[in-house]
């Protein structure tokens, strides 16, 4: 039985409908109780109903409701408390709803199903250089990915209540198009249509496309255990680097969508060529390519998992080639990274992506040089650390969208699809 008081940083900032007439009260009331018993269940009517300020009658309907939606049950029963029938628990029921997630980077895919509770139920990630390949090619397999994970989910009771698709590029919301991927050599590429072209089984709805290190952020605020109010930046880092700003609790994209490119941020005007054209950007001194080269790692495949994986055994012994290499792109990372502290106060900046793994390497080169480069250092501590969500940041964020979007809205016009 749960009697403490809720966690505050265990309640997730939804964004509630603003209720307005009655149907909008009972769904706003609906996403209040689902997010309190997401963040301090298993516990009882009574005490929902003392945590949400909601009467009991109110609380009891709209427990009814979640339960037949399959999104909440009843746990075990408690002993009566002195008079009374005997009392249940509420827990949120991870199984009841999850999402499927796609992410299509420079150097593979992966597809994930997550549920209702954030909790990975499958994955499936195949490696590959998908530079100079076509879209048709990549968004065929890609698309054999979602098939899998759509029926993955099916094979489970978990039913799907949307696609969420990450993509290592710029992408225009409004139109749900990939508008440049420098890395992959695409641009105003259709994704979520083509996609569901290629589809051979029946995919639910919406299908949502989003820059992988946005999705990565979020990901990392929804389900990396952090408060409903954080602020920090997730610098995510593969072939290229991208950054997903979060500010108390909210992803800032910038106006119109295409903010955090921190990849591109140029650290040396003279500096090697990158894919978009300029010259000197942050991925190409710190991102997987530079320092595969630099490190003389040559005998793996450059993609994926399957990269890092001989990389990291360098590390682990020593090589002092490879650990100079990691050191010198975090030093790179750390000029980036000091940028966006200068720029935006976080006191937090999480490394995602291949930056999780080579995180011990990375961390004191990068602090040293945030050190020297953030005018604030010496007043106001910067936290750095590696993803709680490792290399899947993206993928999960991806596959969590659809979800939040239940959650904030759980009983909405199509919630009894369950
Ligand atoms: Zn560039």
């Amino acid at each position: 039985m749960s009697t403490g008081p809720i966690p505050p940083s265990a309640s997730r900032s939804l964004d509630r409908p603003r209720p307005t007439d009655q149907s909008d009260v009972r769904r706003h009331n609906a996403a209040l109780v689902l997010d309190c018993v997401d963040a301090a269940g298993p516990l009882s009517r009574a005490r929902v109903a003392a945590h949400t300020g909601l009467t009991r009658a109110t609380v009891g309907t709209i427990v009814d409701e979640l339960i037949a939606a399959g999104l909440v049950s009843e746990k075990g029963t408690r002993a009566p408390s002195g008079v009374g029938r005997p009392g249940t628990d509420l827990a949120l029921r991870p199984e009841g709803a999850g999402g499927v997630g796609l992410e299509i980077n420079v150097d593979g895919y992966v597809a994930s199903v997550v549920d209702l509770a954030g909790t990975v139920r499958h994955r499936a990630a195949r490696s590959g250089d998908l530079r100079g390949r076509t879209a048709t090619a990549v968004l065929r397999t890609a698309a054999r990915l979602v098939d899998d994970a759509v029926a993955a989910a099916y094979d489970l009771g978990i039913p799907v209540r949307g696609i969420g698709v990450a993509v290592p590029g710029l992408v225009d919301l409004g139109e749900q198009v990939l508008r440049l991927a420098p890395n992959l050599g695409w641009t105003d590429v259709r994704v979520v249509e083509r996609l569901r072209s290629y589809a051979v089984t029946t995919w639910p709805s919406p299908m949502v496309l989003d820059n992988e290190a946005n999705l990565a952020a979020l990901g990392e605020l929804w389900v990396g255990g952090h408060g409903s109010a954080d602020s920090f930046v997730l610098v995510n880092g593969d072939v290229g680097v991208g950054a997903g700003v979060v500010l108390d609790g909210r992803l800032h994209r910038g106006t119109r969508g295409f903010g955090g490119e921190l990849g591109h941020l140029t650290v040396a005007p003279d500096g090697p060529e990158c894919r978009c054209g300029a010259r000197g950007c942050l991925e190409q001194v710190a991102g997987l390519d530079f320092i595969l080269r630099q490190a003389g790692v040559r005998d793996a495949p450059r993609t994926g998992e399957d990269a890092v994986a001989p990389l990291l055994a360098r590390l682990a012994r020593g090589d002092e080639r490879a650990v100079a290499a990691v050191r010198q792109a975090g030093e790179s990372l750390g000029v980036g990274v000091a940028a966006l502290v200068n720029l935006f106060d976080v006191e937090t900046v999480v490394l995602g992506g291949i930056f999780a793994p080579l995180f011990p390497w990375l961390d004191e080169p990068l602090r040293a040089v945030v050190r020297r480069r953030v005018l604030s250092a010496a007043w106001a501590p910067l936290t750095v650390r590696p993803s709680a969500l490792g290399r899947d940041a993206a993928v999960i964020g991806a596959a969590y969208a659809p979800l939040r979007d239940l959650l904030a809205d759980p009983l909405g016009a199509d919630a009894s699809v369950a």
